[in-house]
């Protein structure tokens, strides 16, 4: 059955904002959400799914928005900010460092920042790059949480493994979140759940 919090994210979302350096970026007015994660994580899935618009994310990846972090506004509400994908060997090495550097930024500075969302794929769990960006997080003092995307593409018998691993991983973290969202874009699982971490948030 659709809840209050479905409701709310598929009842329109716009890009608004694109920004490739600090001084871009749009005035605090409304809470944030920031979604991370490695290149080819399922991002753009994962926010299509969100919001129920099957081409929202794909606005980040045309061209001149791929190196910037781009603010979509949800209903006059929030804000849900996507993030380039990190760990893409052939991107430009002077643009990714300063989308990078708009990121940290962002990250130390952003007081309407209500949580950040970091994407890691069930097949891999959490691997090298993924580290150093949660080592980032961790020094920017910004509380985030683990979303395992595409679970549909492992078996069920192997979920509990790699929450347990997952979970000692994050042991090391000290602004992780315990609680790990397990998500699929292709089949709907987690979404709501999502959903309503978020909608829960903008209540506080
Ligand atoms: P991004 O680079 O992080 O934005 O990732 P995309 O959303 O573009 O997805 C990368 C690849 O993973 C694409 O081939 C998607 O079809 C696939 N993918 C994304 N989400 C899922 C999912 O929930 N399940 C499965 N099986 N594949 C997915």
């Amino acid at each position: 059955m659709a809840t209050r919090a479905d409701a709310f994210f598929t009842g329109g979302c716009v890009f608004a904002y694109g920004a490739a350096q600090p001084a871009m970026l749009p005035l605090p007015h409304l809470p944030e959400f920031v979604f991370i994660g490695r290149s080819n994580a399922g991002k753009s899935s994962l926010l299509n799914a969100l919001t129920g618009q099957s081409r929202l994310a794909h606005v980040s990846s045309t061209p001149g928005r791929t190196q910037q972090l781009n603010f979509f506004r949800l209903q006059d509400r929030c804000y849900l900010v996507d993030v380039p994908g990190y760990g893409y060997a052939k991107a430009p090495k002077n643009k990714v460092a300063g989308w990078q550097g708009t990121l940290k930024h962002y990250l130390r500075t952003r007081t309407v920042l209500k949580r950040c969302f970091v994407l890691i794929d069930a097949r891999h769990g959490i691997i090298g790059t993924d580290e150093t960006m949660l080592e980032e997080l961790d020094r920017a003092a910004q509380l985030y949480q683990i979303v395992l995307t595409k679970s549909d593409a492992i078996a069920a018998a192997d979920l509990p493994a790699l929450l347990v691993q997952t979970g000692v991983q994050l042991k090391r973290h000290p602004a992780a979140f315990e609680d790990i969202l397990v998500t699929s874009s292709q089949t709907g699982q987690g979404i709501s759940a999502l959903r309503s971490v978020l909608f829960g948030l903008l209540k506080n």
